[in-house]
């Protein structure tokens, strides 16, 4: 995504972003309700390098965003280090945490890994601002919602796979700058 690299396209956010129609649906965390072992399974069933936290399932009201790296090091660290975490005790990235049931092992918090402002836009945004966006701001993703609720996410790779797509379907472009080439004559 280099600066002088022109982008011109009527093409919207939601033409870009992941996960497709014919994807698995987004892979997302809720603030509250999965056990350490759920957390596991969905990041290890899974490569990507990061998990929204949503409220819940149904809502899909938007809570932060939580890179898969941290996640890692962070249930290994309390299986190791922390009294009485489990495989069963409850994963909690909200504040406060509901206290546990008397025979429930003690919660994992994890609200401190969570990024609790990332960067959103909407599926209606188009397609030349988010990646202005990308740009100006360095960002590696971002989430993409709408009327409030979490509907998918978008890599820089995404938008680059976007662009070299754009880019065979009207060869007149540049490949790498994205200008239309010179007439030789
Ligand atoms: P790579 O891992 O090859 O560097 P990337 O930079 O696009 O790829 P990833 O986070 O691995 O980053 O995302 C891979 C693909 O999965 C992208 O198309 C992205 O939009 C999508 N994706 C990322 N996170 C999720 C998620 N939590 N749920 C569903 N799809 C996701």
């Amino acid at each position: 995504l280099e600066p002088k690299e022109e982008f011109q396209h009527s093409s919207l956010t939601a033409d870009v972003m992941r996960p497709r129609r014919s994807d698995p649906p987004l892979a997302v965390l809720t603030q509250e309700g999965m056990t350490v072992e759920e957390v596991e399974a969905l990041v290890e069933s899974t490569h990507y390098s990061g998990f929204p936290v949503v409220v819940s399932q149904d809502s899909h009201r938007l809570v932060g965003f939580v890179l898969r790296r941290d996640l890692l090091i962070s249930i290994d660290n309390a299986r190791k280090r922390q009294e009485g975490v489990v495989g069963a005790s409850q994963v909690v990235f909200t504040e406060h945490s509901p206290a546990p049931a008397d025979d429930a092992p003690p919660p994992l918090r994890l609200r401190g890994i969570v990024d609790l402002s990332p960067f959103t836009v909407t599926d209606h945004t188009p397609m030349d601002i988010t990646v202005d966006i990308f740009r100006k701001l360095g960002l590696r993703q971002c989430l993409v919602t709408h009327n409030g609720k979490l509907l998918g996410i978008i890599t820089k790779k995404d938008i680059l796979k976007h662009m070299a797509n754009d880019c065979q379907q009207r060869p007149r472009l540049h490949p790498l700058q994205l200008k239309p080439l010179p007439l030789r004559h």
